[in-house]
């Protein structure tokens, strides 16, 4: 997917419904900045949102995935590639997130080590060493939460009983025992309870 070619696409229907990014941005509900945004390739728009916008500037969804305009006699062969760049391209933003959520995890917990380290052994006031340490305790509270965030958001829980895969609430994962990516919950869709297995993709 092309994020600058779609950006142009989306910039160009939009002029050809003589809007202006304000006036595009108030009908949708978000900020002109959002809009300029997408028009720029910076970002795509949600996957929420995707559907009005395009009701909006007079597309269909995989017009602006596309980049263009495409002919009604092959559109079921493109909607199909459409499909599934669009989930790559969400597998691979899942990924992207999870990844970071390690390497994050790394850094917090080496400046936990040295912060802590040095208060148990350098000749310092006891002060100092209680800043240190409670500096230390912030870090990796501070990326627990960041972790869990992302637990949450990136890619999707499996329930092992009916196979639903959803996005979880927060405070599910919150208060779920788990085993690495492994989660202990109860599924929204069949509410029995399980090991709930971190998959990248919506479909199977
Ligand atoms: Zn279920």
């Amino acid at each position: 997917m092309d994020q600058i070619a779609i950006g142009k696409f989306i910039s160009e229907c939009r002029k050809e419904k003589h809007l202006t990014q304000a006036q595009l941005a108030e009908r949708l509900g978000v900020t002109d900045r959002a809009v300029s945004k997408w028009e720029t390739g910076r970002s795509m728009p949600d996957a929420s949102i995707m559907l009005e916008l395009c009701e909006q500037i007079g597309i269909t969804v995989n017009d602006l995935l596309n980049a263009r305009r495409i002919e009604m006699n092959n559109y079921k062969e493109i909607a199909e590639k459409t499909m599934l760049e669009m989930r790559r391209h969400e597998e691979q933003a899942s990924k992207k997130m999870l990844m970071y959520e390690v390497v994050v995890g790394i850094i917090c917990m080496a400046v936990f080590l040295v912060l802590t380290g040095v208060a148990a052994l350098a000749d310092i006031e006891n002060r100092i060493k209680i800043i240190l340490i409670a500096t230390g305790l912030l870090t990796v509270v501070g990326y627990s939460l960041i972790a869990l965030r992302i637990e949450t958001e990136a890619g999707y829980y499996e329930c092992p009983n009916c196979g639903e895969r959803y996005v979880p609430r927060y405070r599910s994962v919150l208060f779920a025992p788990h085993i690495n990516r492994t989660r202990y919950m109860r599924c929204p869709h069949c509410s029995k309870k399980g090991w709930h297995k971190k998959v990248l993709t919506k479909e199977k």
